[in-house]
């Protein structure tokens, strides 16, 4: 039998996911395959439903993961519903169990408990987050092909950087340092980063060895975006702040100061 990965496109995130996948499914003597949907234009998303459900009724395989895109996010639950399957949204881990098949695992109450889900018949159905499984396949000078799920390091900025220049010289001490740069929601809507550079619940969730969270309040749906990172640190004023909570290290100081200084010292 089969276990489908299905993606948009082969970015190291994607690879990383392929990766994953293949290793599940070599460790259930299933074939591992790869269903590259390229074009994820909205008004195709019921062409690839009729694609999926064609190869469905011809194989059923026993799994089908799909990589989270905002095409995906609509495409998937369609699926699982068009055959009666329960699906599981925004996984960040897959594991066999030998009673339950495979697990998915995700967090739940923003970050704040892990949920593990099992389902009730095959196939088993899930989208995964971009970039949990992303540095995978990525070897150590393969920096140039890091996206925001991926990198190793990622500086963020909120709304405590104040202004659109400050944030400016945060992505010039990223660049300076190898780093990518992400942001709150707050300082995206303020206008200081692209949307793209969003870190959280309705943005991107990384998983690097540093984050380094500057002036950045830390409300679940920033938190549940980052808590995947191997250490993080905390430029804050509020010595009260909730990403202290979470921080490896904290810096109860001006981000502006900080970034400025560091800046000087890249
Ligand atoms: C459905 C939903 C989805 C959401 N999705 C996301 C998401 O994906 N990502 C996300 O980030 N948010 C998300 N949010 C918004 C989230 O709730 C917060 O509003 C947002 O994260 C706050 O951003 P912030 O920490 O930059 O701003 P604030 O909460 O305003 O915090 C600013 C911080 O800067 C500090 N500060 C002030 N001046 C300085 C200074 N000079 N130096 C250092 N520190 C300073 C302050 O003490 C404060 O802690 C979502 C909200 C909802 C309801």
């Amino acid at each position: 039998m089969e276990f489908w990965i299905v993606i948009n496109k082969m970015t190291p995130s994607a690879q990383g996911l392929v990766e994953k996948c293949s290793e599940l499914a070599l460790q259930r003597n299933l074939s591992p395959k790869v269903l590259c949907f390229e074009d994820d234009r909205f008004e195709n998303q019921a062409a690839v439903r009729d694609e999926l459900l064609a190869r469905y009724i011809q194989s059923p395989p026993e799994a089908i993961v799909f990589e989270r895109s905002h095409f995906f996010a609509d495409v998937a639950p369609a699926f699982a519903a068009i055959i009666g399957k329960g699906i599981t949204a925004d996984c960040t881990e897959l594991e066999w169990s030998d009673e339950h098949g495979l697990l998915q695992i995700r967090p739940t109450y923003g970050g704040r408990k892990i949920a593990v889900n099992r389902s009730v018949s095959t196939p088993y159905i899930a989208t995964v987050r971009q970039g949990v499984f992303g540095k995978r396949g990525l070897g150590l000078n393969d920096s140039a092909l890091e996206t925001l799920e991926t990198a190793r390091l990622v500086f963020s900025g909120g709304l405590g950087l104040r202004t659109k220049e400050n944030f400016e010289k945060l992505s010039m001490l990223a660049k300076a340092c190898g780093a990518k740069l992400g942001a709150s929601r707050a300082a995206v809507a303020a206008g200081f980063a692209d949307y793209n550079h969003q870190v959280g619940q309705t943005g991107v969730s990384v998983r690097p060895e540093v984050y380094v969270a500057f002036g950045i309040s830390g409300a679940v749906q920033h938190l549940s975006g980052i808590l995947g990172s191997e250490k993080i640190i905390a430029v804050n004023t509020d010595p009260k702040a909730a990403i202290f909570d979470y921080a490896d290290y904290s810096l109860i100081a001006d981000a502006e100061e900080v970034i400025t200084t560091l800046l000087c010292n890249a």
